[in-house]
């Protein structure tokens, strides 16, 4: 998965641009930054890379999921749906706007259950957040396709499939938006960082003037100190030490996604030997990421087995029914709505009154699911002597069971 692993030349030449120059900020410095502006080149690298028309930087997956709901209209007296399988930091979003967060379950794709969407819409929907989990795609265009007959926009959080694609087109580009995230643990890094791409102008021009305190950008990169602003906005700028990480780390995705590929096919020839074993239904298989391989077991009882053989081997795998950051049961500050503001807010309104209440038990079908669900995390230079110890625990519990 992380694009720490091959950080070279490339990385460095990129930085010592930035160093050169002495510029770190993304706009202004004029004569002294000698045209270099690298976060402007890496966001046109990347809407292109994703055949976006535009592409907004800042500062982490996280801001990208804010200012993406920012430019969608989103705020205070709004519901958004998204999956309760996801990184906290969707909904966390979603509160810090001051959106109210709907979960829904997930389906065999680990991603959106699109039936269980259409039951959780309702006249407060603004919009709907699937995420693309361990590298691989929601069921999008279904997704869309019900968001779009009801005029609802679609939100992509493609942080953890940057590369992936359905039928050869980006995820993140079939919603009104995608958000991608650059964190240290993600397929391609710049430490920390995100971004937003879109093919609607407009929406471009609203996120890149709230990210920088509403600044005019008519012209972008624009002038600063004597322009207007329409809106007020916040500072969630990228800077152009991690731009330049950016430009390098996107010229090396492709190669990424393929080195995991060849790596997670063979856990998978290994898995495949185990009886009863289903694998993680992908809507396109060629366009899966492969940071993850999940596969899942008849259930949870075969599934404990399992892993406990591959534990004993040397090999074992992630379970997300008990991993606390990722799914929705584990959420503990969501259900008891614990919170730094002493008016209670985001779960509770000024005077105290509870604005939603969680029910842990919400979600049978994805705890169902995800109980019977293992995961290797894949990454880009696995040895040979890696895969073999999983491969041969793999094996081990193949006959176990
Ligand atoms: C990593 C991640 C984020 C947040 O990205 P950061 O850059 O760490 O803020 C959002 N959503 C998902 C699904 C993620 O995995």
């Amino acid at each position: 998965m992380p694009g720490f692993e091959v950080f070279g030349e490339e990385e460095k030449k990129q930085i010592y641009d930035v160093l050169e120059t002495g510029v770190l900020f993304r706009y202004e410095f004029g004569e002294q930054r000698k045209g270099i502006h690298k976060v402007l080149e890496f966001e046109r690298d990347f809407a292109k890379y994703c055949g976006a028309g535009y592409a907004q930087a800042v500062t982490s997956g996280t801001a990208a999921l804010k200012v993406a709901m920012a430019a969608l209209g989103v705020g205070p007296g709004d519901e958004v749906i998204t999956q309760g399988f996801t990184f906290v930091a969707t909904w966390e979003a979603i509160l810090d706007i001051g959106a109210i967060p709907v979960f829904t379950e997930v389906d065999e794709t680990l991603n959106m259950d699109p039936e269980d969407l259409k039951k959780k819409i309702t006249d407060k929907t603004r919009c709907i957040i699937p995420v693309h989990m361990l590298g691989a795609m929601a069921r999008i265009e279904e997704i869309v396709e019900i968001a779009a007959s009801r005029d609802i926009a679609v939100l992509e959080d493609t942080a953890q499939a940057a590369g992936g694609t359905i039928n050869g087109r980006h995820l993140g580009t079939f919603g009104d938006c995608g958000t991608f995230s650059f964190d240290s643990v993600k397929t391609m890094t710049t430490g920390e960082g995100g971004m937003i791409i879109t093919s609607d102008e407009k929406m471009w021009r609203n996120m890149s003037e709230y990210h920088d305190h509403g600044h005019d950008h008519v012209v972008n990169p624009g002038g600063r100190g004597g322009e207007g602003r329409s809106f007020i906005g916040f500072n969630y700028r990228m800077m152009e030490l991690q731009g330049a990480m950016g430009i390098a780390q996107l010229a090396k995705l492709n190669a990424m996604i393929e080195s995991q590929r060849a790596n997670k096919k063979r856990l998978k020839a290994a898995a495949a030997k185990i009886p009863g074993v289903k694998f993680r239904t992908l809507v396109d298989e060629q366009g899966d990421t492969a940071t993850f391989f999940a596969f899942m077991l008849e259930n949870r009882e075969q599934c404990r087995k399992v892993n406990a053989v591959l534990g004993d081997n040397g090999a074992g795998a992630i379970n997300f029914s008990e991993n606390s950051w990722h799914f929705y049961p584990s959420w503990e500050h969501l259900h008891n709505g614990s919170t730094l503001a002493a008016s209670g807010w985001p779960f509770a309104e000024p005077g105290g009154k509870r604005r939603v209440v969680y029910d842990p038990e919400l979600l049978p079908e994805s705890a169902d699911i995800l109980s019977r669900t293992l995961v290797f995390p894949v990454s880009i230079k696995m040895s040979d002597e890696q895969i073999d110890t999983i491969c041969s625990a793999l094996g081990k519990a193949a006959q176990a069971i």
